[in-house]
């Protein structure tokens, strides 16, 4: 024994110490079993001994001994704060449908089910069934995004920035690019397609203003340097007043009366009409190449509702030229994202898109059954605060119809001045509820929250309203 151990045994905190409960009892404590569970045993016993830890360094300063309840809460905690992974699973209770940091669109159950079934097991990604040899991942895709945009041929790429990256680095690479100055867009997270394009090589040739270009400065801007004309759709802002931008046709007619090609950055992608559904028309990847542009880029997870993905349509020859380019290789995608997107388009090939994708289904959520959600919502919590159903406005969001809203009908806690406070402890719940504030009250939208939501979401306002 030594000095130190012996000091210990003398001191009054000594019987403290005794007080504490055996690690092994803490493990067989019914309690623990539900933490087993969900973090394993191992884990568990690490923080079971840390909280003993904390308890003895607290019992050397005077203090008493916690109970057991006390420990396995402090572990608890612990297992929550380090073993919790920061990418999870949360309610968006905003209203803003395509919600870029809440990671855009939510999948249908048919492309969630042809995802799982590629990610557990060994598939036919780059296999020939037929010959039993070597395929190419390029396959899956392309005849249907070819029949439902009624293309001549199209590539699938990781995401759109990738999209448009590959396009220019194939086609423009030391060549001129045209673009309008009111379509020099930063897409977000700081990303800005003048620097897309400085990166693939291209020179960027800016012309009109930021308000106004005409069909006549693409006319005049086309030099025997040039490769292609750009038209960048504005998809996360808007411009209003003074603004003009010519017509796709023209562009197109131009860009080939001179010999280049014309390019079209769609952003969100729209294969539906919004126009049908309330809302402003989002121009269309059919209407671009209807316009004659030779290739169409567009995001896979924006209003097209699928995975993360870049897609690339048009002409036959100039896919065949992208597929070569070594960035094609880097920028490929992969094979949950492909079979997620092939199954997303299948329901467009269907015509099942409006009533099984998540994104079209909360677009054309009728009013009614907005209201019946957030009033039984009111009704499960009326005896905890003070509730209403309101008028708001639901929006599109990322980078698709900016500014655009569609009514709808919110649960508001008139909690006065603790909205911060709820806002905050609904973002600590066990699956995290986002929500917002207006006029001081907690809004929350029964738009954006998925079906079978409901249940965690009530159970997250019971137990913050009656804390
Ligand atoms: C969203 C967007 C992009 C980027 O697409 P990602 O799929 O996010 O890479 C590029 N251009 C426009 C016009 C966009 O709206």
């Amino acid at each position: 024994m030594t000095d130190g151990e012996r000091g210990e045994r003398n001191s009054p905190n000594h019987a403290q110490l005794r007080r504490l409960p055996a690690i092994d009892k803490l493990l067989r404590n019914p309690a623990t079993a539900t933490m087993i569970d969900q973090y394993g045993h191992d884990l568990v016993r690490d923080a079971l001994r840390i909280a003993l830890d904390a308890a003895r360094e607290w019992i050397g300063t005077g203090g008493g001994a916690p109970s057991a309840g006390a420990l396995l809460n402090a572990a608890e905690t612990w297992l929550r704060n380090h073993h919790t992974p920061s990418l999870r699973p949360v309610i968006n209770a905003t209203g803003v449908i395509i919600h870029t940091n809440l990671g855009r669109a939510p999948l249908a159950d048919f492309a969630q089910e042809a995802m799982i079934a590629v990610a557990a097991g060994y598939s036919t990604l780059e296999y020939e069934l037929e010959a039993g040899k070597r395929g190419k991942r390029d396959v899956h895709a392309e005849q249907v995004v070819m029949a439902v945009t009624g293309a001549e041929a199209a590539l699938v790429v990781n995401n759109n920035a990738a999209a448009v990256m590959l396009i220019l680095a194939e086609l423009a690479k030391d060549r001129e690019v045209i673009i309008s100055r009111g379509q020099l867009v930063e897409i977000g997270g700081g990303f800005r397609m003048p620097d897309v394009m400085a990166r693939s090589g291209a020179k960027l040739v800016e012309i009109g203003t930021t308000n106004r270009t005409r069909i006549e400065d693409y006319e005049a801007a086309i030099t025997p340097q040039a490769a292609l004309l750009l038209r960048v759709h504005a998809s996360n802002f808007k411009q209003i007043g003074f603004t003009a931008q010519p017509d796709l046709e023209s562009m197109a007619k131009v860009a080939h009366k001179q010999n280049i090609l014309a390019v079209d950055d769609l952003g969100s992608g729209a294969l539906l009409d919004t126009a049908s559904f309330g809302l402003q028309h989002e121009p269309t990847v059919q209407e671009s190449l209807q316009a004659g542009f030779d290739l169409v880029a567009f995001s896979g997870d924006k209003l097209l509702g699928g995975p993360q993905a870049g897609i690339i349509v048009g002409r036959e020859p100039l896919i065949t030229r992208l597929k070569k380019h070594p960035l094609a290789r880097a920028f490929r995608i992969d094979k949950l994202c492909l079979a997620g997107l092939v199954a997303t388009l299948e329901l467009y090939h269907r015509h099942e898109a409006t009533k099984a994708i998540p994104v079209w289904r909360m677009i054309s959520m009728s009013k009614r059954v907005i209201r019946e959600r957030a009033e039984a919502w009111a009704t499960e919590i009326a005896s905890l605060a003070e509730v209403e159903v309101v008028e708001a406005q639901s929006a599109i969001g990322g980078g698709s119809l900016p500014g655009e809203t569609l009514p709808t009908l919110a649960l508001a806690l008139k909690v006065g001045g603790r909205a911060d406070e709820i806002l905050g402890r609904l973002r600590q719940a066990n699956t995290p509820v986002i929500a917002r504030i207006a006029n001081n009250q907690v809004l929350l939208d029964p738009r954006t929250v998925l079906p079978g939501q409901d249940e965690a979401l009530v159970n997250a306002l019971k137990s913050i309203l009656s804390a």
